[in-house]
């Protein structure tokens, strides 16, 4: 039987929060082992223009960013797996932790879970396909993009009214459409909302004929991620814009993934 590995640091995860630890451990010679799935990089993968992150006057493309965030995590030191870690067993009494990658175990004196969110999907014709070509999930990053376009977000609670509130400042409109009469908002947050003359909040709604439409003709994507006629609209379950930049993400994300299960013995 072939001995069992130990390692200092164990990271799972490949997204900017699994390459910084990964950064930060190898700087101080842990020597860490970054168990990063097949699909390395994390949802940033999935994006163009990051417009947000210092250090970048004119933006980056998600996936340059985060080769960039690997390269530098392996200059230090940083060693990976590009594989998934299928099960986590978390030490209580102080030992070392199990991870397991299939049949492989390796054993750690300190595991960092970064294996990122996934967001919840309203399961909508063209939703898939227009994932970063005018279906976003996050106006501060997005809504820029969205410029005099009209917007729709799907939910009812504080993120739902924090991004409306923060994409109206960019969009001609945004329409808020929630399936229950009240709102899970915090008081104050739907204020602001109702207060703001672009954001018009619509319920109970869950499907309407507009969306439908524009939804049905999401399907074929034009030419070349070509940017969606002027004035339609897309569908998403938090932020819903009507048309991002024209190129296509490098690299797509495809598979969906389960977290490893997590044990604590
Ligand atoms: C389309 C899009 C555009 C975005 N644009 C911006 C933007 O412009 N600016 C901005 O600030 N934010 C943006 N975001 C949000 C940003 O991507 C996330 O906030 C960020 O990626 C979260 O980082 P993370 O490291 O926590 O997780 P993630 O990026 O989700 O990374 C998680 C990683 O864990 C890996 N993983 C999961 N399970 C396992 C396992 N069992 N074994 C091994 N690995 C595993 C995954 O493969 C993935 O690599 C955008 C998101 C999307 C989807």
């Amino acid at each position: 039987m072939s001995e069992i590995q130990t390692e200092n640091v164990v990271i799972i995860g490949s997204g900017p929060a699994g390459y910084t630890a990964a950064l930060y451990t190898s700087r101080a010679d842990l020597q860490p082992l970054v168990i990063e799935g097949f699909l390395w990089g994390g949802l940033l993968q999935q994006t163009t223009d990051v417009e947000n992150f210092p250090g970048y006057p004119d933006g980056v493309m998600g996936p340059e960013m985060m080769q960039q965030l690997r390269d530098q995590a392996e200059r230090f030191g940083t060693r990976f797996i590009t594989d998934e870690a299928t099960r986590v067993e978390l030490s209580k009494d102080g030992g070392l932790h199990r991870v397991f990658v299939g049949d492989r175990e390796i054993r750690a004196r300190a595991v960092v879970l970064s294996m990122g969110a996934d967001h919840r999907k309203l399961g909508v014709p063209g939703e898939v396909e227009l994932a970063s070509r005018g279906v976003s999930y996050c106006a501060t990053c997005d809504a820029a993009f969205f410029r005099e376009k009209q917007t729709a977000i799907v939910g009812g609670g504080d993120s739902a009214m924090e991004e409306a509130i923060f994409l109206s400042k960019f969009a001609s409109k945004v329409t808020v459409i929630h399936r229950r009469p009240e709102f899970r908002a915090s008081q104050i947050m739907l204020d602001r909302a109702r207060a703001t003359e672009n954001i018009e909040l619509l319920t109970p709604t869950t499907w309407s004929p507009s969306i439908r439409a524009t939804a049905a003709g999401a399907r074929s994507p034009p030419r070349g991620c070509a940017t969606p006629r002027r004035g339609k609209r897309a569908i998403s379950r938090s932020t819903v814009c009507s048309s991002p930049s024209a190129t296509c993400p490098t690299r797509p994300w495809s598979k969906a993934r389960s977290p490893p299960t997590t044990t604590a013995t």
